[in-house]
């Protein structure tokens, strides 16, 4: 099936009681059983719930991928891959991931003396040379936030197979409408669903999606003994918002290479991040891996001054946390989403504290650039 038909009916039957099209949320806890020792497949909302479930499956089929388990966030998400660590264990992760990703490895999980190297991914001889005996889990963001530096999947999936250790792709900026890890040899997919696949700033939820069912097994043990799920309202309005994800993202992809466009060209930004544009340094791989550029497009306004009136003189454009919304946001990542990077981490990987960060959304593109001109002549 195509992606849109898929997203419109994967994981999803009539309601068998009244044929009612869609899903119903199953705002229950127990489930009434036959009689001792005989019930209909379902006991506790904790393990099963039908609505989770059929988002769980949808997206899973989304992603290429045989299963899907969700999560109350992302970050939850991100939580349950401790399944997979222990004492001794080595992990090698970007070095340029989501705050809250390199805030639970390296304040949370390394406690437990499991070692993290944070590498620069965008070469996958680092990769390679980081590799360790002990190495178990390669943990990649691409593109990466805010600096939408890309990753080579199918390289560092030939890595990580050799070195016996599994690769999970943090795929939140891209959406399984534009890129596909597993079918690149990634092995665990991770979402925040909050994000593109929630696609309204209304819902806080976190997937990871595989093929492998020895995977799959030990995430179904970790997301029912940690009890880290969603609640069905919460997977009912994803489940909702996966229907029209391909016509989001083209949108977003839209307005996103015209607004780069036109910031690139603009006397008063320094430096545009984004990968559609051909002065992106990994142009030509986002051009293999993605089938779009997706809808974040970052710059460099110089100074935090310079920054600051950028940010406070635009209109549509909402200066808060969080992306993948269709309303345009706007945010200043070393203050915002970035606060807990110490700044020789973030220098390091080009993140100043001119970066201003635009989450475009799926407005008309003429009063969005008109917004951003008007904001930028007052810089
Ligand atoms: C937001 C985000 C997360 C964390 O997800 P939450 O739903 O906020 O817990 C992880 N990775 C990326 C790339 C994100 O943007």
């Amino acid at each position: 099936m195509g992606f849109s038909t898929d997203a419109i009916h994967a994981g999803q039957i009539p309601d068998p009681t009244t044929g009612a099209i869609m899903t119903p949320v199953y705002q229950t806890s127990t489930y009434v059983q036959d009689e001792l020792g005989k019930h209909k497949g379902y006991e506790y909302a904790r393990t099963h719930n039908l609505t989770r479930a059929a988002l769980e499956k949808n997206v899973a089929t989304l992603e290429k991928g045989k299963f899907g388990f969700a999560f109350g966030s992302g970050m939850a998400a991100t939580s349950a891959l401790a399944v997979f660590f222990k004492t001794g264990y080595h992990v090698i992760v970007s070095d340029n991931v989501y705050g809250g990703t390199f805030r639970y490895f390296d304040k949370v999980v390394k406690n437990w003396g499991v070692k993290f190297s944070w590498v620069d991914t965008t070469n996958p001889q680092n990769v390679k040379d980081a590799i360790t005996p002990e190495t178990k889990m390669i943990f990649i963001e691409t593109p990466t936030n805010p600096i939408l530096n890309i990753s080579d999947i199918e390289a560092i999936g030939k890595i990580a197979k050799n070195a016996g250790a599994m690769l999970v792709v943090d795929n939140t900026f891209m959406s399984p409408y534009l890129q596909s890890p597993l079918t690149l040899g990634a092995d665990i997919v991770l979402h925040s669903a909050t994000k593109y696949l929630g696609g309204h700033s209304d819902v806080v939820l976190g997937m990871l999606l595989t093929s492998s069912e020895e995977i799959a097994e030990r995430l179904a043990f970790m997301q029912n003994s940690s009890g880290m799920i969603p609640g069905p309202w919460d997977s009912w309005l994803v489940l909702r918002s996966t229907k029209t994800l391909a016509l989001r993202m083209r949108a977003h992809c839209e307005n996103a290479q015209k607004i780069a466009e036109f910031l690139d060209s603009h006397p008063k930004v320094e430096k545009v991040f984004y990968p559609g544009l051909e002065s992106h340094p990994q142009h030509e791989l986002a051009k293999k891996q993605m089938r779009g550029f997706g809808g974040m497009v970052t710059l460099e306004m110089g100074s935090v001054e310079n920054a600051k009136k950028f940010l406070d003189n635009v209109k549509i454009f909402a200066l808060a946390e969080s992306l993948g919304g269709v309303e345009s946001l706007i945010s200043h990542p070393v203050s915002m989403t970035h606060a807990s990077v110490p700044k020789e981490e973030r220098l390091k990987f080009g993140l100043t504290d001119g970066i201003v960060r635009l989450s475009v959304g799926v407005e008309d593109l003429e009063d969005l650039i008109e917004d951003l001109e008007n904001a930028l002549s007052n810089v």
